[in-house]
């Protein structure tokens, strides 16, 4: 059945105006097969991915990562090694207060502002979710000092629930090989958990992190090194014969 044509084209703009323009993400530069494929290698180079953040339990996964922001994963880890040793729950880190907690973390950038969070962000486990980290997407960054990527690492770290969380590497990575490309994080992520088959989506973010931090490089990828050379579509890439595809040993990810 042919569509009508609108009565006037006047009364047609005006109601567009009106409605919520939708987002159209840019399209992968890769078919269904080649995604399956690259994928597929990743998962041969690395099997088990793993992050580097040391934690007991879903609370000090999610003190971690937010200290984490803008410090390396083994400076963290040293810090929390003590901290988690004597508040490891909600109600033993508010318990130990912000000034406590503050000589804990020194070593860590942006110290005083992160124990600040800490403490603030114990109190509303405590008073809004019974002592237990959220499971969801929404309640996690109404907590303070979580964002969005930050509640996708803590998503997917402790609760197994895939998600992207768009670092660096995987902005990079998504727009200069076409994987998946987006403006913004949150494009990019949409559009990754799109294109990414099933099957690959909870290994998925760390294997990008590791392609990026280790082959597909910010100033100069290493091509010549490429599991998936032969597939990549970035114009400038220096190889297209992949290298060969054998498990990596483990490598950091934070
Ligand atoms: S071939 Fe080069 S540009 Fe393409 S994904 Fe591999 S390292 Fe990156």
């Amino acid at each position: 059945m042919k569509k009508p044509k609108p009565q006037n084209a006047a009364a047609s703009s005006a109601k567009s105006a009106s409605r919520p323009r939708r987002r159209r993400l840019a399209r992968s530069k890769y078919t269904p097969d080649e995604l399956r494929e690259i994928f597929r290698r990743f998962s041969v180079q690395r099997p088990e991915p793993k992050g580097e953040l040391a934690h007991v339990n879903a609370f000090t996964l999610l003190v971690a990562v937010v200290l984490s922001a803008q410090a390396t994963d083994a400076g963290v880890n040293r810090a929390t090694r003590e901290l988690f040793r004597v508040a490891d729950t909600p109600e033993k880190m508010l318990a130990l207060g912000e000034e406590k907690v503050g000589e804990y973390i020194r070593t860590i950038g942006l110290w005083r502002n992160k124990a600040k969070n800490v403490i603030a962000l114990s109190r509303r486990l405590v008073e809004e979710f019974g002592g237990e980290v959220p499971r969801t997407r929404e309640e996690l960054v109404t907590l303070p000092g979580v964002g969005r990527k930050t509640a996708n690492v803590v998503m997917s770290m402790a609760f197994g629930i895939p998600t992207i969380a768009v670092d660096t590497h995987i902005f990079r990575i998504a727009n200069r090989i076409g994987l998946a490309p987006g403006r913004t994080p949150d494009e990019v992520e949409e559009n990754l958990m799109r294109v990414i088959p099933e099957e690959y989506l909870f290994h998925a973010h760390h294997w990008l992190i590791l392609h990026g931090r280790y082959c597909c490089k910010a100033r100069k990828p290493d091509c010549e090194a490429c599991v998936i050379a032969d597939l990549c579509r970035y114009e400038a890439k220096s190889c297209d014969v992949p290298a060969p595809l054998v498990e990596l040993p483990p490598q950091v990810i934070g």
